[in-house]
């Protein structure tokens, strides 16, 4: 059976000025602030819907697609 694929956001981390938009966004409370520092995304919360990478100033939200089990 092939795996399925579905789409993720990711956070390039070293970009991130943790200013919080993708966490009022986000509608699955998927991305949260890391200690302040930068941005996480739940990949299991995550519905892919990309709110978080249009919204983010830094442009640094990507879009990604990933092999997931089920
Ligand atoms: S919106 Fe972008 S810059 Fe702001 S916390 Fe999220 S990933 Fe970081
Ligand atoms: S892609 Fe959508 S569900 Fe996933 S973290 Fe971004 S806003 Fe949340």
């Amino acid at each position: 059976m092939l795996p399925k694929v579905k789409r993720k956001a990711e956070v390039v981390k070293n970009h991130c000025v943790a200013c919080g938009v993708c966490a009022n966004v986000c509608p699955k409370d998927a991305s949260t602030i890391y200690r302040g520092i930068y941005a996480v995304v739940n990949e299991e919360l995550c519905v892919g819907c990309s709110k978080c990478s249009k919204a983010c100033p830094a442009g640094t939200i990507r879009m990604i697609e990933r092999e997931v089990s089920q």
